[in-house]
């Protein structure tokens, strides 16, 4: 499994990947494995580390500890998201509480691995999210909502003259309920769709996402008009 010729940047490009893990066998496995796969990997053993390594290299996508010793995850994962609202996240957890996952996707994450995991489940994982983002850039219409217009591949929407960032599960979550418009569409569907594995993790995980978009798109995110919920099923789009 290579990232090769489906590159956004070009096949001669590879795709940087920067690793905070304390864990060293961890780090070194995680490098070893990524750069079989043709992904150039830099690690950082600490949060703040990390952060600062963020901002000197163009990273295309963070592989993040819960654990950290110097400051936790999810206070990396929005110090990240602050200075860079758009790079994917995939957060590693050593729990498996669905408290954590929620408030690591609350901070920011995109995704997340629960430890122990298999390296190629993580692979898996990375690639399908490059395939997405290559995808994302090979269409930039922009999307109509409301009063609302969203850039995709800008992971931007305007609302009243003032932009706003998305993230990029979140441009995913609403290019996938606008190709379906006005039907609905079941949260195992965009679980399947979205993250590309079946029986992963939570379709809570969506709601979540939901909840994140709604206060972007919608006047009154408690009343929704835009992305309405239908009980018992999913989500449905409405221009
Ligand atoms: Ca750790």
């Amino acid at each position: 499994m290579t990232n090769g010729a489906a590159s956004v940047a070009g096949p001669t490009s590879r795709r940087r990947i920067l690793v905070i893990e304390d864990e060293p066998d961890l780090a070194r496995g995680l490098r070893d494995a990524l750069e079989f796969e043709q992904f150039e990997v830099s690690t950082a053993g600490q949060g703040r580390e990390g952060i600062a390594r963020l901002r000197e290299a163009g990273t295309d996508l963070v592989i993040l500890d819960l654990m950290l010793p110097d400051i936790n995850g999810f206070s990396v994962c929005e110090q990240i998201r602050q200075s860079h609202p758009v790079v994917p996240i995939i957060m590693l957890t050593a729990r498996s509480q669905e408290t954590d996952k929620i408030r690591g996707l609350e901070a920011g994450a995109d995704d997340y691995v629960t430890k122990p995991f298999s390296v190629g489940e993580l692979v898996a994982r990375i690639n399908a999210i490059f395939r997405r983002l290559h995808r994302s850039t090979a269409t930039d219409e922009a999307i109509r909502i409301g009063q609302v217009t969203v850039y995709p591949r800008r992971h931007e929407l305007v609302r009243n003259r003032k932009t706003l960032p998305l993230s990029f599960y979140e441009v995913e979550i609403l290019r996938l309920l606008h190709e379906r418009k006005g039907e609905p569409v079941a949260r195992e569907e965009i679980m399947e769709k979205i993250w590309g594995l079946t029986g992963y993790g939570s379709s809570r995980s969506v709601d979540n996402f939901v909840v994140k978009l709604r206060k972007k798109i919608e006047e009154n995110a408690s009343s929704p008009r835009h992305i309405v919920t239908i009980y018992g099923t999913g989500y449905k789009l409405l221009l």
